[in-house]
């Protein structure tokens, strides 16, 4: 089908039509105009059968086109016969009852068709202007009112005003129910009948028209019902929703058609001297000078709403392009293009560009565990306080997952970008109710400055992501600026990692051991090990300066892996060579909260154990309280390492969060009272040491105080009943050999 069959009907039709032409007036081409009718037919039926929406449609244009040519026998019979022709004739009611047909028939491929008030204004126009054209070439041709002769007359101008008003309905439709192939040949079938019936109606007229020149035009008919019947044939694709095109140029073109035919019928009849119709025409202008305007003024309001749509179609397209889903605040890549607008104004103006970085802390946890929706819920709520709390000119934007970055605009002072931070800091802090439960978390606020123009934006958001890491690692809910200091700390530190590492691996660094004793009996009961780096340019490092910056990374857990091995080995080695003197005695490590939390430690210290041939209940480990609080694991870790036999000490108690009321559920056996409290002469600090020794034993704890440097406060702790000391007054951190020998007169 398709390509092929529309080629051969063409073929045939062009032929047939060309033969027309050849053959001399007469019945022959009667006979040929009757054979292209009969080359429509067939195409119809073809329609009929094969696009199965429209059948009945396709048959009733097939029963039209069978009584119009059936009409054209009539005529071809009465031409051939010779007998004179009446009129009205049989001719003539196939012809009418055709058109009744046909118009059936678009009506029935319109089905399913909304209608809409645009379209209907169409219809009317053109009917309108249609009308008056036909009713003027054919008002002199009606004859006496009443008679058949009248009535037929009459019926053919009416039959065609209704073909016509039923093809602009089709073609003017906003909405395509239609294949456009299949109207369009259809609408040419439609239109050409029309003129040649009003060139057919006028034929005997003063104009004298050619008998071929009126019957191209029922050809041309025959000929756009075959191309629409060989459209439908092939089965196109049902038409996509059309988009309405609004005020499209042929639109206006018909429309203006019709507006001019009324002063062109005017000028004929004044041309040819002819002074009639002024009724018909009358009526006709004033109808077209309602609906013209009214159709018009529906298409602006229409192209105005479509404009509207289309606007807020695009601006909200531009938004979510532009904004986070979630929070709908300005997303990365939003934020980066104000940013750098903003720079470059900076630049010309010789002003200053400010970023705040918030990083939320424990946000994680919210998802882990109350789920993703409440931290969803978070998020936003987190995002609409943080708003609240910014001025006007301020931009809060999505980072991205639990990152926000706020660009302030104008800038301020530090101090009340400081203020600025604090205010986001405790805004984000109060808790929030979530459908899940209740969610607490905090941020770290980093704040960047743009000061010369110099850095980029991208440089200075990493400034502010790099200030707001700091502020977390300082202890979070916090804020930190970041500055130059800042930049080449963070490069100093990049270079204390890598020496550490290549320190590690080089041997680089020693254990110093520091005695504890029994405050009653002064004898030596443990050491704790304290590290030492020999640094080959800086001599010897105090762990304060590198210690620090291991914890930020898994180095710390390299170091204390070496120091778990290195500790261990050297209470065995003293035991063995003064088992005596130190078969009771144990060894405290110091550990990281980090390497605390990582699964690998408590194999670490069974090794190391294994490895020394170490009893576990020589070994002590030195945690602090804040990794209780940070690390959820570091509970069951602490578990496992008691499990072993291995004793756990709270170092640098009372600096920290932990009530005394809380130490009964904790996972430890020793308290270390922190330096400061011995420092303290104030008699208030002295009470509340003498109660933490108190409630430490109520919940059987040790208690090992530090920092002990006088006589004076070795007498004091004797006297509040403090069993253990430890401090420069009782021997300051030595090297193994050293220490060794220090501890001997203490026997
Ligand atoms: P810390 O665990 O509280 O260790 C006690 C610190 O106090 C030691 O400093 C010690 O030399 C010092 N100290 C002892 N007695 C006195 C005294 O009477 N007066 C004064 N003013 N200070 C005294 P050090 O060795 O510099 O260690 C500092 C911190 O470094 C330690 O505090 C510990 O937190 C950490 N650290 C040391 N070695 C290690 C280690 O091997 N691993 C880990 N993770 N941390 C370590
Ligand atoms: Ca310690
Ligand atoms: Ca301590």
């Amino acid at each position: 089908m398709g390509m092929g069959l529309g080629r051969r009907y063409a073929l045939v039709v062009a032929t047939l039509v060309v033969v027309y032409w050849l053959v001399p007036a007469g019945l022959g081409r009667n006979v040929v105009e009757i054979l292209v009718g009969l080359v429509a037919m067939s195409a119809l039926m073809l329609a009929a059968h094969n696009d199965r929406a429209h059948t009945t449609a396709w048959h009733m244009f097939g029963i039209g086109g069978t009584l119009i040519l059936a009409g054209d026998c009539v005529q071809a019979w009465y031409r051939w016969s010779g007998s004179p022709q009446p009129y009205p004739s049989l001719g003539d009611l196939g012809y009418l009852l055709g058109y009744g047909a046909l118009s059936l028939g678009l009506v029935l491929l319109q089905r399913g068709r909304p209608l809409t008030v645009s379209g209907v204004l169409d219809t009317a126009v053109v009917t309108v202007a249609g009308g008056l054209v036909l009713w003027i070439a054919l008002g002199d041709h009606l004859g006496p009112p009443g008679e058949l002769v009248w009535f037929t007359s009459l019926a053919y101008p009416v039959m065609n005003m209704l073909l016509l008003a039923l093809i602009v309905w089709i073609i003017t439709s906003p909405v395509a129910v239609l294949d456009a192939v299949i109207s369009r040949w259809l609408a040419l079938s439609i239109a050409a009948l029309l003129i040649a019936d009003t060139v057919f109606g006028l034929s005997d007229s003063s104009l004298n028209f050619q008998d071929r020149l009126f019957s191209m035009g029922y050809l041309t008919m025959y000929a756009g019902w075959t191309g629409a019947g060989v459209r439908a044939a092939s089965r196109p694709e049902p038409p996509a929703p059309s988009q309405e095109t609004l005020l499209s140029p042929l639109w206006l073109l018909g429309m203006y058609a019709a507006l001019l035919v009324v002063p062109t019928i005017l000028l004929i009849d004044y041309l040819n001297d002819h002074q009639d119709s002024h009724l018909p025409l009358a009526v006709a202008s004033f109808l077209l000078s309602v609906l013209v305007p009214a159709r018009m003024w529906l298409s602006m309001r229409q192209l105005v709403a479509s404009t509207r749509q289309s606007d807020a179609f695009r601006d909200d397209l531009a938004h979510q392009a532009a904004h986070d889903h979630l929070t709908d605040l300005p997303n990365r890549a939003y934020l980066m293009e104000l940013l750098s607008a903003q720079m470059h104004r900076a630049r010309r103006s010789g002003s200053e560009v400010a970023l705040l970085f918030v990083d939320l802390d424990f946000f994680k946890r919210v998802n882990d565990q109350l789920g993703h929706a409440a931290g969803d819920e978070v998020l936003r709520t987190t995002a609409d306080r943080m708003k609240s709390v910014l001025r006007a000119g301020d931009v809060l934007a999505r980072q991205g997952g639990d990152e926000f970055v706020v660009l302030i605009d104008p800038v301020p002072t530090p101090a009340e970008l400081i203020d600025i931070a604090d205010r986001l800091v405790k805004a984000v802090s109060v808790p929030i109710m979530t459908a899940a439960g209740k969610a607490s978390i905090g941020a770290s606020v980093g704040i960047a400055l743009a000061r010369d123009g110099q850095i980029d934006a991208e440089q200075l958001l990493q400034d502010a992501d790099l200030a707001a890491y700091r502020a977390k690692s300082n202890g979070r809910g916090r804020a930190e600026i970041f500055d130059q200091a800042l930049r080449s700390e963070l490069e100093a530190r990049a270079k204390l990692e890598h020496d550490i590492r290549t320190g590690l691996s080089g041997g680089e660094f020693e254990l110093h051991y520091q005695p504890v004793m029994s405050v009653a009996t002064g004898r030596l009961r443990s050491y704790e090990a304290l590290i030492r780096w020999r640094h080959p340019q800086r001599g010897l490092v105090p762990p304060d300066e590198f210690i620090p910056t291991a914890e930020e990374s898994l180095l710390i857990c390299e170091i204390g892996r070496w120091v778990l091995g290195r500790a261990t080995k050297q209470l065995t080695e003293w035991t063995r060579e003064d088992p005596a003197g130190h078969h009771d005695v144990t060894v405290a490590v110091n550990i990281s909260a980090r390497h605390l939390a990582s699964k690998s430690l408590v194999d670490e210290v069974r090794s190391a154990l294994h490895d020394s041939g170490l009893d576990a209940r020589r070994l002590v480990l030195e945690i602090t309280e804040t990794v209780l609080m940070d690390e959820p694991t570091a509970d069951a870790h602490l578990r496992d390492l008691r499990a072993l036999g291995v004793t756990v000490s709270l170092d640098d108690f009372g600096t920290g969060y932990t009530s005394i009321g809380q130490l009964q559920k904790l996972q430890v056996d020793t308290l270390k009272i922190d330096q400061s409290f011995l420092r303290s002469d104030d008699p208030a600090t002295q009470a509340l040491v003498a109660l933490m020794i108190t409630a430490a034993h109520a919940f059987n704890l040790d208690v090992v105080a530090e920092g002990v440097e006088t006589e004076e406060q070795l007498q004091r702790l004797s006297r509040i009943g403090c069993e253990l000391a430890q401090g420069y007054y009782l021997g300051r951190p030595l090297p193994a050999r050293e220490a060794r020998i220090a501890s001997e007169p203490a026997r």
